[in-house]
């Protein structure tokens, strides 16, 4: 092949390796044009739900193009769009009754950051400030980025990133620190919003805390008038065991962003969904009170479509219990690794595990990050390391065999970090 001309995402070209070429995926694998099978542990960055290629999402989008492509979602709509979000609203936590569609995560967390300063101005006490939880993760652009974790991934744009305040990690024996800290900071009644990743704090490490402490951030901000937006981009769709992670909670948020398995993972999709109230603040007759945004792919019927028969697969096949089923076996096959000194914070939530290898130097950027890329690759498996972080986030397809086969490479990669016990 002739040079390429692509730059990818997330890559240091540089040092990294050509990007492999996948010809094909099915199921839980992706297939390299040498004709080699991959398993995909990582859902190829946590969109793929139920595995690739589903036959009645791709029947969909088939069926789809029959009839619509893209049509302007201003003055305009279309039945695809409309069914979605009816089921949508049925599926969410009870009491959000509207969808704002868009399509990608960053857009969808844009979108509800954008609503949360309307709702507050609209209704008459303006309100700015952003509360965040440290180490998480928003999105790329430069809005979610300011929610976002800082550090080596936005350096240099830190001077472009709005300031907001930040809470703790609720790690375990912290949790208090974490409430109270978002007590105080709430007290003062500037803040617009609480936005937190629920359960599963996916880019910034997989790191997992308890249903109890989202409960409570949840009462907190209520008693203050925060607005609590839940960014289930990647929590959604089964993955932490539950339709949506806020349900383990049994909250519903005021805003709730979605997009990664919302169509399955088959195309590019998502969607902010939001109490009535937050509707209401924007509804009116003064044209400057209008929720002033749009993408021009918002709604796309054909991701619409697949995201229908998302939904159906949802509602008709088993689904949650092949969720279940999985989050059973995660739990059962990373325990052979608790109380084993070359790993530290063995855990699960739901479909996804996760440990950290002990190593001298962690981090994203941590030395071993990418020889074990490198090494899980070359066994055909598609494990992508965040740092010193292995986690396994796999589609729901994947079967047992191919779980031990993860985990016995992962017992052999521990090797790479050099430190022995
Ligand atoms: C991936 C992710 C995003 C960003 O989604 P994109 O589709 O990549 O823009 C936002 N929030 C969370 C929690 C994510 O995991």
């Amino acid at each position: 092949m002739s040079r390429s001309a692509v730059w990818h995402p997330f890559t240091q070209h540089a040092t990294e390796p050509v990007p492999t070429t996948i010809v094909r995926t099915e199921g839980a694998y992706v297939d390299t044009r040498e004709g080699k099978r991959v398993l995909d542990a990582i859902s190829s960055w946590w969109v793929i739900t139920h595995g690739h290629r589903q036959p009645k999402i791709m029947e969909a989008i088939r069926n789809a193009t029959e009839t619509l492509d893209q049509v302007i979602f201003a003055g305009l709509s279309h039945e695809p769009a409309e069914r979605l979000a009816v089921a949508l609203v049925e599926l969410a936590p009870t009491g959000l009754d509207w969808v704002f569609y868009s399509d990608s995560g960053s857009t969808s967390v844009e979108v509800a950051l954008k609503m949360a300063l309307g709702f507050h101005r609209n209704n008459g006490a303006p309100r700015s400030r952003i509360v965040v939880m440290e180490h998480s993760y928003h999105g790329d652009t430069i809005g979610t980025m300011s929610v976002g974790a800082r550090g080596v991934f936005n350096a240099a744009y830190e001077p472009l990133l709005f300031q907001v305040d930040k809470i703790p990690f609720p790690a375990a024996g912290r949790q208090q620190e974490t409430l109270d800290s978002f007590e105080r900071l709430a007290r003062g009644r500037e803040v617009a919003a609480l936005i937190v990743e629920p359960l599963v704090l996916g880019a910034g490490g997989m790191l997992m805390y308890p249903a109890s402490v989202l409960a409570e951030l949840k009462r907190i901000a209520e008693r203050s008038g925060t607005l609590f937006i839940a960014d289930e981009v990647m929590t959604g769709w089964g993955r932490t065991g539950t339709m949506f992670a806020c349900e383990q909670a049994a909250i519903t948020p005021d805003i709730l962003c979605t997009s990664k398995g919302l169509t399955g993972g088959s195309l590019p999709l998502a969607a902010t969904l939001a109490t009535d109230a937050i509707f209401r603040a924007h509804y009116s007759s003064d044209r400057t009170k209008t929720f002033f945004h749009s993408s021009s792919y918002t709604a796309n019927p054909i991701a619409c479509a697949a995201a229908l028969a998302n939904v159906g697969i949802w509602n008709d096949e088993p689904a949650a219990e092949r969720v279940t089923a999985l989050s059973r076996m995660q739990a059962e096959k990373i325990a052979r690794f608790k109380g084993d000194a070359r790993f530290e914070n063995v855990r699960t939530t739901g479909t996804i595990a996760a440990l950290d290898l002990s190593v001298g130097n962690a981090g994203y950027l941590a030395e071993v990050g990418p020889k074990l890329r490198t090494f899980f690759l070359q066994r055909g498996l598609l494990v992508r390391p965040l740092g010193n972080v292995i986690y396994l986030l796999p589609p729901y397809c994947v079967t047992s065999l191919e779980l031990d086969r993860l985990y016995a490479a992962i017992d052999e990669a521990a090797a790479l970090a050099g430190t022995g016990r």
